[in-house]
């Protein structure tokens, strides 16, 4: 085949939208539920925007994002994340005279330049939401539990938090310090990466892979004790809240965000069969965020899901998700004559709005009707010319196999009286 699409991506078939429009939908309905609003930003931006506003020195930044010069020359880049333009949007609009928090979602795709594996892609698509304008821990709470109750009410068992908090400017300073010196103590022992991470983002020697870095990460002084007061009471309280609605959570040490203004909370939901390679959900507070892209100081907290991970769970797990109800009608026809009549009628059948499929070119009446059967239509209305002539159609209930003579006028009221709610939702 001469095209392919290209490495990394897919194409999402009409069978997989089933589980696409589950997901999507279930997202929608969840966020309407905790007051989240839709808010939907452009798909590339100023490059800029993302190297400030995601960070760099992340992998993201370093060596992850499609970024290209339009022909009028702007530095633009295909967004790799939501939340960068969802502030940049909160900033442009001054969002910040509306009601605190300004809580928004969404969804859509995204653009990682990465080495494609399972569950790793160079587009995908996330559910993404984010609160924006409130230092409350209620709040870290509320988006948590609404990542919670996503997964869980797509039909994910086994759920749990991973949790921890990255400090803030005030305290995380001191806690780098002393990791540094930890790590500069056992730098004969570290993996090359570890070695040029400490330079420039020390926080993620934390999130190394490398099995020799395991002991050493295992040993590594951890920020809980480092917490400024504020910080750790914040921690505290989120804590409480997750301990009273019953939330399984795992206080992780080494769950970090490397960047200067990631605050506080940072969190994953780890599912079972799912874990800490192949997290489905990742977030945190921002704090720090949006000044940094250039609008007044304001607190944030948010989240992403990554939806292909979720819907490959789901297959794999087997959750029956519903299926698109099935046409009513199949209109068959044998001869010009009858497809004359045929092509008009399936029109009106579909302006009186019954879902109605038309066989199209020239096939027996045996082919129609299979083709009937894998529509999985509920009634086949045949045309040929003995019915032309009489101005009837014979309508052939798909299951019994059943059929019998109606007169052209009434159909309508034929199909009326048999009418019944849209099977298989
Ligand atoms: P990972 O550690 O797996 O690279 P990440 O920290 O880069 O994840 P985030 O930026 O927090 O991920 O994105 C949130 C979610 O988006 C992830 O939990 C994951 O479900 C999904 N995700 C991230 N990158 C990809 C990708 N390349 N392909 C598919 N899903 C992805
Ligand atoms: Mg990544």
């Amino acid at each position: 085949m001469a095209y392919k699409a290209p490495r990394g991506t897919f194409d999402i078939l009409p069978e997989d939208w089933p589980y696409w429009n589950f997901v999507i939908s279930k997202a929608r309905e969840l966020s309407a539920l905790y007051g989240y609003e839709e808010i939907e930003t452009p798909i590339f931006e100023s490059t800029n925007l993302f190297v400030r506003g995601v960070g760099e020195g992340t992998d993201i930044v370093e060596k992850e994002m499609y970024s290209f010069q339009d022909k009028g020359k702007a530095d633009l880049t295909l967004r790799p994340e939501f939340t960068a333009g969802v502030m940049r949007a909160y900033v442009e609009h001054g969002m910040h005279t509306r009601p605190q928090p300004v809580k928004l979602f969404s969804l859509g795709p995204l653009f990682r330049y990465e080495r494609p594996q399972a569950g790793r892609f160079r587009e995908f698509h996330q559910f993404n939401v984010e609160a924006i304008g409130s230092q409350d821990p209620a709040l870290d709470f509320e988006v948590m539990s609404l990542a919670w109750q996503f997964l869980e009410e797509l039909g994910f068992r086994g759920l749990s938090f991973q949790v921890n908090s990255t400090g803030c400017p005030e305290c995380r300073p001191k806690y780098v310090e002393a990791l540094k010196e930890y790590y500069y103590a056992h730098y004969d022992e570290i993996c090359e990466d570890d070695k040029r991470r400490l330079g420039r983002n020390p926080l993620r020697v934390l999130d190394c892979k490398n099995p020799q870095c395991q002991p050493i990460i295992a040993g590594a002084p951890k920020i809980a004790d480092f917490l400024c007061d504020e910080c750790a009471a914040h921690f505290a309280t989120l804590r409480r809240y997750l301990d009273a609605a019953g939330r399984r959570y795992t206080v992780n040490h080494r769950l970090v965000r490397g960047l200067d203004y990631y605050t506080k909370t940072v969190f994953e939901v780890w599912a079972e069969g799912i874990g800490a390679q192949n997290a489905v959900c990742g977030g945190g507070r921002y704090d720090g965020l949006i000044e940094e892209i250039g609008g007044p100081p304001t607190p944030g907290v948010g989240f992403a899901v990554g939806l292909e991970r979720v819907i490959s769970t789901l297959r794999s797990q087997g959750v029956k998700v519903p299926e698109p109800p099935p046409p009513e009608v199949f209109v068959a026809a044998l001869g010009k004559k009858a497809r004359d009549k045929a092509v008009p009628l399936a029109n009106e059948l579909r302006q009186h709005h019954v879902p109605t499929l038309l066989s199209f070119g020239k096939r027996g009446l045996k082919g129609q009707l299979r083709n009937a059967n894998r529509a999985g239509a509920r009634f086949a209305l045949i045309l040929g010319d003995d019915e032309v002539a009489a101005g009837v159609v014979t309508i052939r209930d798909m299951e019994s196999g059943k059929q019998e003579q109606v007169k052209q006028k009434e159909i309508f009221a034929w199909l009326e009286a048999r009418a019944q709610p849209a099977r298989g939702r």
